[in-house]
């Protein structure tokens, strides 16, 4: 019989009542260190005073007016997006997939309003996840995504990550945008080399496509910059930010310059929760405290820290760990044994980590993490591992 909770999650068997900074709390009081923030989305872990401050005052006064009427928390967080990136023009949503809706659509419509209807192809990567609505499937093409879901919508080509003879190859004149995660994070956190990134951007310019930057996940001060496509010098024309911004509150944005959203005037496009003022209130929270350069500055200096301390961990588990990569505090660890094995002997040691893709663990701890947690972490991911290892030899000896 199906379950009344439509069974489309593996769950483990952990129930949290209550969290604080990077700690989650069972109803009988055992703690677990967090270092996955609800898959990059508690960017100032748990219960940050000043978020649950925001979201008090805020429901206090006023939860939902619909986008009929003007609200100054939109305003004021779009400003402070504008003035913090590439962007001229900012669109809230509730969540990534549907900001990669609004990215596509404004592509398409970009092309259109200058007569060029033809141009409706985007170019997305292997690898890639950027959603779990047709166009965020479409887009990352990938079979587990997509597999029964068809006719998918059309207008999507696929090329292998990093091939940039493949991608040259797939261009022609129908292609109006390329689609990309500066850094993959569902596919095994493997970031794009800046060289990459410039040269997707120049590729883009010559042949006049829009250049989409997918930073749900890697975004939002997650890389040690507020945006991890600036550690490359250049910048896309429409950009999703969704996870880290609302701090836990669902949020979502589309960035995207004058040129690029020309096309998106009103009536064109809408959304009835997106950017209401209980969401606003958060994203505007979130968003003072993550943009200080004090703040960035010390992710960086902590993901120094905690990288150099994996490092030290994967030389020492040679057989459960092949290496450490990412950006920031946006960290994967390939693994030789199964990561969903270890992500379970991670319970028992009471830490939380979550699995991507390409057989990695990643770590996504609240930017706000400690050095003490970050010293607890290597403690109990040390510990998981020599767990794992102690087990598989007894199966291998009992075989
Ligand atoms: C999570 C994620 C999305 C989808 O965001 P939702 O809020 O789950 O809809 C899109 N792109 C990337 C890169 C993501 O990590």
């Amino acid at each position: 019989m199906i379950p009344t909770l439509l069974p489309t999650y593996n769950r483990a068997p952990l129930t949290f009542t209550s969290g604080e900074g990077s700690w989650l709390t069972e109803a009988g009081g055992t703690r677990y260190l967090d270092l996955g923030a609800g898959i990059a989305v508690n960017a100032l872990g748990h219960a940050h005073p000043a978020l649950v401050q925001a979201i008090t005052d805020q429901a206090q006064k006023l939860w939902h007016v619909s986008n009929l009427y003007q609200i100054p928390g939109q305003q004021a967080l779009a400003d402070k997006l504008v003035d913090q990136t590439f962007a001229d023009t900012v669109f809230f949503t509730n969540s990534g997939t549907e900001a990669c809706e609004l990215a596509v659509k404004m592509a398409r419509r970009h092309w259109h309003a200058k007569g060029m209807d033809d141009k409706t192809t985007v170019i997305g990567f292997e690898g890639s996840f950027h959603g779990r609505s047709s166009a965020g499937i479409a887009a990352a093409g990938g079979a587990k995504l997509t597999e029964g879901f068809g006719p998918l919508l059309p207008g999507f080509k696929h090329v292998p990550f990093g091939d940039h003879e493949a991608l040259k190859a797939a261009i022609d004149d129908t292609v109006g945008a390329i689609i990309i995660e500066p850094v993959q994070g569902e596919g095994g956190i493997r970031p794009v080399p800046d060289q990459c990134l410039k040269g997707l951007r120049d590729l883009c310019d010559e042949r006049d496509i829009l250049l989409i930057f997918d930073e749900v996940q890697c975004g939002m001060g997650r890389t040690g910059r507020l945006f991890a496509h600036e550690w490359s010098g250049i910048s896309p024309d429409i950009m999703m930010v969704a996870k880290g911004i609302g701090g836990g509150f669902p949020l979502g944005a589309v960035l995207a310059t004058e040129e690029a959203a020309s096309a998106m005037t009103a009536g064109s496009h809408g959304t009835t929760y997106g950017g209401n003022p209980l969401a606003m209130a958060v994203g505007n929270a979130v968003m003072d405290i993550v943009a200080a350069p004090e703040f960035l500055a010390e992710v960086t200096r902590k993901s120094g820290l905690l990288r150099q301390k994996l490092e030290g961990l994967v030389a020492i588990h040679p057989d459960v760990f092949e290496k450490v990569r990412g950006s920031g505090l946006m960290l994967g660890l390939k693994c030789k044994l199964p990561n969903t094995d270890l992500i379970a002997a991670g319970y028992a040691e009471h830490v939380l980590t979550v699995p991507a893709a390409d057989n990695v663990i990643r770590l996504l701890p609240a930017l706000t993490i400690t050095e003490e947690d970050i010293d607890q972490a290597l403690t109990r991911l040390d510990a998981a591992a020599t767990r794992l290892k102690t087990r598989s030899h007894e199966t291998a000896n009992a075989g």
